[in-house]
């Protein structure tokens, strides 16, 4: 049975607001599960999953798969599906409201999801500010946000900043909405974040960290001088002094910045106090 059959036999019809748009080609599917690399012990987590196409992939390379679906009308036909399968758990939440940590039991583990778009930054900040956070994530997004994901200087926002302070994200492939059902309106690409065991800088306090990189992209293509002055609740003058003492020029705008300035701004800014 192909998805529309699946659902059409459980008298469901796709929620748009839960972005459920689901991957049928097999050769996609096939690709983002290898790009997961999972060992022969691997514990993964599965964030919506949706019919069940991916997770039946997982299932056979993965020693544990854990899949989170917030959509009761799913639960059962899920649970049809893998129930010979006693290794595949479907948990019916909320992953933004789950213990994660605790319903992996603090294995390690990856985390393989098409995620719904709607809430993808949200998912990406839960999973990597965590103090127990996955070693890797092979995740399909919105083809734009990919490409935000993988900036470099002069092109950085709050989000790649934030994503490449914890890990290394790599476009693995580009999807055209042709390979979805319902097609979304939108491209997508799959991304594999390796994260890192420590930040790649080094930051005295991370809290300082993103305090001081949210500042500098408080205020949009403001000069630094002018968004960390408001940001930061700080003069222009202590604003000069401290990216002075980290080496950046006051007119440079925060979408130019590299990680290693923005940790040298952290260490100036902990330096002055702040
Ligand atoms: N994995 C399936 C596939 O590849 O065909 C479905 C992917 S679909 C893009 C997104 C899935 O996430 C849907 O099944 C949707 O119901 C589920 N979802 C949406 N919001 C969720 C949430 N907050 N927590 C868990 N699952 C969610």
């Amino acid at each position: 049975m192909n998805d529309r059959q699946l659902l059409d036999h459980h008298a469901i019809s796709p929620k748009k607001s839960l972005g459920q748009n689901f991957l049928h080609d097999p050769h996609t599917l096939e690709k983002i599960v290898a790009s997961a690399a999972l060992a022969p012990g691997a514990t993964v987590l599965e964030i919506g999953p949706g019919t069940g196409n991916l997770t039946h992939l997982l299932a056979q390379r993965a020693a544990r798969v854990i899949a989170v679906e917030v959509d009761d009308r799913l639960i059962p036909l899920l649970t049809e599906r893998f129930a010979d399968q006693a290794h595949v758990e479907i948990v019916h939440a909320d992953i933004l409201a789950v213990d994660i940590a605790a319903l992996v039991e603090r294995a390690p583990y990856s985390v393989v999801a098409n995620l719904p778009y709607y809430i993808t930054s949200a998912i990406l900040r839960v999973l990597l500010e965590a103090p127990h956070k996955p070693e890797r994530l092979v995740i399909t997004v919105q083809r734009e946000v990919a490409e935000r994901l993988v900036a470099t200087p002069g092109a950085m926002s709050l989000l790649a900043v934030s994503v490449q302070f914890y890990g290394q994200p790599q476009i693995v492939a580009r999807l055209n909405a042709g390979v979805f059902w319902p097609r979304p309106d939108v491209e997508s690409a799959v991304v594999r974040i390796d994260v890192y065991r420590t930040p790649p800088v080094a930051v005295p306090d991370e809290q300082l960290f993103f305090r001081v990189v949210r500042a500098g992209f408080g205020q949009k293509r403001k000069q630094l001088r002018n968004a960390l002055s408001a940001g930061l609740h700080i003069d222009k003058e202590r604003t000069a002094d401290l990216l002075g003492s980290a080496g950046i020029d006051p007119q440079r705008r925060a979408e130019t910045l590299s990680l290693e300035e923005w940790a040298a701004l952290t260490r100036a800014a902990a330096g002055a106090g702040l």
